[in-house]
């Protein structure tokens, strides 16, 4: 036991850490959780195989092939004669989060270049002294940790939210219970030091897509991407509450995310204006706001509350009478209502845009 700590000691976790957050900033897409398989595949001398595929390549059963790699997860296997690795896992487990630890540990001992320090094709406690294995597979395993929750990006969100929990962290980093509880322990001994965050370059590359994802939610009622500040939806003006910034509100809305529906969006200016008629196609608007062949308002801006686009006749209001009574705001290409007024878009108004619950079913491919 005695010995075990000393070898412990002798780890630069710091080095480890640093390491970790290097190796995201060069090869990470900057969205979360953390891409393992893209972060691999942009790695020229490394391959990923699974042991299923292996196991048929080689005629073996899947436990000849724990046998001969020596793990029931994964290995790394270096390759001298060509300089490549190949990182090896066992697929047929069924714990994702399992699996997703065991490829960061191989990427660890990838980083840290355990198989050449040692001149080892395959690392295992039977080729290795046994301070060797264990050291490696100490660091192998921090490693991993700080690769799937990289903790100067996770401080972002703790600044954001004012707290932080294990729930939060199994979620949005896929990661298991024990990992994300091990990431809560080191946040408080952190902060028992007056520490909020590390820092590292890598939190650039994960600033945009926090920041979408602070700064957007799913509509209740129509499950489209909308701006946390809107008062109303764009697409189907349900009013919305102000965002709580609570963790479990973020975790609600991620939910939603994966129902998430997108609405035909016209693409326009920021002005509001299109490049070609939405009607007619015409492609000669010439800056005009009503297209010279169809007579369309080409704008899509806030009308205000105007009602139906019929007077109690049947007889369709024109636009002009329209325009002054909005509080005008520019609006997206799918936008029906306007977020800040909920009054009608110029574009619903004029039947441009389809009500938005027979867009839906009809995306979702279901009779109405
Ligand atoms: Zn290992
Ligand atoms: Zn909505
Ligand atoms: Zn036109
Ligand atoms: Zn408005």
């Amino acid at each position: 036991m005695t010995k075990t700590i000393t070898i412990s000691n002798n780890i630069d976790y710091k080095e480890i850490k640093e390491s970790a957050y290097d190796f995201l900033d060069k090869y990470s897409n900057g969205r979360l959780p953390i891409n393992l398989l893209d972060i691999i595949n942009k790695i020229d001398n490394l391959h990923l195989i699974k042991y299923t595929r292996f196991a048929r390549d080689r005629k073996l059963k899947l436990k000849e092939v724990c046998e001969l790699l020596q793990s029931e997860d994964g290995a790394l296997w270096y390759q001298t004669a060509t300089d490549t690795y190949i990182l090896l896992y066992n697929d047929t487990i069924t714990n994702k989060e399992r699996i997703r630890f065991t490829v960061a540990h191989e990427l660890g001992h990838y980083v840290l270049k355990h198989n050449e320090k040692t001149e080892k094709t395959i690392l295992s406690r039977y080729n290795l002294t046994e301070d060797e294995y264990n050291t490696f597979e100490k660091e192998a395993n921090f490693f991993a940790k700080h690769l799937l929750v990289p903790f100067p990006v996770l401080g972002n969100y703790s600044l954001f939210f004012h707290q932080m929990d294990a729930r939060f962290i199994r979620i949005v980093f896929q990661v298991s219970y024990s990992v994300a509880n091990y990431v809560i322990g080191n946040l408080k001994s952190m902060s028992s030091f007056g520490l909020v965050k590390d820092g590292h370059d890598v939190e650039n590359r994960f600033a945009k897509y926090i920041d979408t994802s602070q700064s957007t939610r799913i509509c209740q009622t129509c499950y489209s991407k909308i701006n946390r500040n809107s008062n109303y939806c764009h697409i189907c003006s349900t009013e919305q509450r102000k965002g709580s910034s609570t963790l479990d509100a973020y975790l609600d809305n991620r939910e939603r995310e994966e129902e998430r529906m997108r609405y035909y969006k016209y693409p326009l200016d920021e002005d509001g204006f299109p490049n070609s008629c939405p009607r007619c196609g015409n492609e000669e608007l010439n800056g005009c706001v009503f297209c010279n062949v169809c007579g369309v308002y080409v704008r899509n801006i806030c009308l205000g509350d105007c009602g139906d686009n019929y007077d109690v006749w049947g007889h369709s209001v024109p636009i002009q009478e329209q325009l002054a009574n909005g509080c005008g705001k520019s609006l997206a290409g799918n936008s029906r209502y306007c977020p800040d007024c909920g009054g009608k878009s110029s574009y619903f108004f004029q039947g441009l845009l389809k009500n938005w619950d027979i867009e839906k079913k009809e995306s979702e491919g279901l009779p109405f």
